[in-house]
């Protein structure tokens, strides 16, 4: 589906570079939302987030205070004299939100990835173009994350954005959700008019993390970033590991690098135009050395076939792996690379010598 978006940069918010949406991970009480947004007076976000219905991994956690907290953060964005942001999930969400006058909608990971309530979400906007931001599926769906963009596009609404949050992770890992920043630049490829915001918070999960995190996201060419701030982090009845305090939300955004996304430096351009060259060199001479290796694979596959040999030599490849794997560490490529460098090595030259041993293309 093709997408026909109103720009980001006619949305009407105040900065068009990153743009920057701060806020409580939950609506709490009238005082904590209206302080926190008075604290983030000096960080000059262009928008006030607060969730009012918290979709919580297990019951008995705090659940939002519901639709009496519409008012209290909408009243704290007038304060502040800057937009407002809540979750919903489904119709009776949006009908309660845009009667308190919430001027831009969230749909959650937990919604994204379940196209019955992102069309009953999209049915019950029908009319109304309101800026509506999907943050992706709690897994990592490329296609079901733009199949929730496609649902929302095909009921008329025009401004439409992404919120990057991470994938579910299991076992240990250093993020909360990871980035698998590989999916929302895949995302920016194929709908490059659409506006995607990252959201360190839900990466992270910690505190510690948000400032490297909210960098590597602006170093990405991102759109902007949604930051859960919180008058008091440590009281915060959700998230409150990764929740920071007003005063260290101005800190960071402070310290983060906006770097210019093209320049007129004519040195620099044609310095950038050579080492490029230098680079498509060295791309066409490994596409040919690997493909040399593979024909090297099918020939061995043949051998295998001819002695009734299976293809899988188990210590062979424990031996080339451990082998390259510190090649390439020594070479000052990482660990994580060469790993993934050699499953795919691996993985291909397997298919190329079933081909072979079942005669096969
Ligand atoms: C949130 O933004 O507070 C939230 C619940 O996020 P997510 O849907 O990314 O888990
Ligand atoms: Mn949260």
């Amino acid at each position: 589906m093709d997408f026909k978006l109103t720009p980001v940069t006619e949305w009407g918010l105040k900065n068009k570079r990153p743009i920057l949406i701060a806020g409580p991970c939950s609506v709490e009480t009238e005082s904590q939302v209206m302080e926190t947004a008075m604290g983030l007076k000096d960080a000059n976000i262009d928008v006030l987030r607060g969730g009012i219905w918290k979709p919580r991994t297990r019951p008995n956690s705090f659940e939002g205070v519901g639709s009496v907290g519409l008012k209290w953060l909408k009243d704290a964005g007038r304060a502040l004299n800057v937009p407002v942001t809540t979750e919903v999930a489904n119709a009776k969400h949006v009908y309660e939100a845009l009667r308190a006058q919430i001027d831009i909608l969230w749909i959650g990971a937990r919604t994204t990835v379940n196209p019955f309530a992102v069309q009953e979400i999209a049915d019950a906007l029908r009319g109304i173009d309101i800026p509506v931001l999907v943050k992706n599926p709690v897994n990592p769906d490329l296609p079901l994350w733009i199949g929730a963009l496609e649902r929302l596009q095909a009921a008329g609404l025009t401004k439409i954005g992404a919120i990057h949050r991470g994938f579910s992770t299991y076992g240990n890992s250093a993020y909360r959700n990871n980035p698998h920043w590989e999916i929302p630049i895949e995302l920016k490829r194929k709908i490059p008019e659409l506006p995607i915001i990252v959201d360190p918070s839900h990466i992270t999960g910690k505190r510690e993390m948000i400032h490297p995190v909210s960098q590597k996201a602006l170093d990405l060419d991102f759109n902007g970033l949604m930051i859960e701030s919180h008058i008091i982090p440590d009281k915060a009845l959700s998230d409150a590991k990764q929740q920071i305090t007003p005063d260290r939300l101005v800190e960071i955004k402070k310290a983060l690098l906006l770097r210019d996304v093209s320049t007129s430096n004519e040195a620099f351009l044609e310095k950038l135009v050579e080492m490029r060259q230098t680079i498509d060199g060295i791309d066409k001479q490994l596409i040919e050395i690997l493909s040399e290796r593979m024909n090297v694979a099918k020939q061995i596959g043949q051998c295998k076939k001819e002695n009734n040999i299976t293809i899988l030599q188990k210590d062979r490849w424990d031996q080339i792996f451990k082998e390259r794997k510190s090649l390439g560490v020594n070479k000052g490529l990482t660990e994580r690379f060469m790993t993934e460098l050699y499953n795919s090595i691996h993985k291909e030259s397997i298919k190329q010598q079933e081909n072979v041993m079942n005669d096969i293309g």
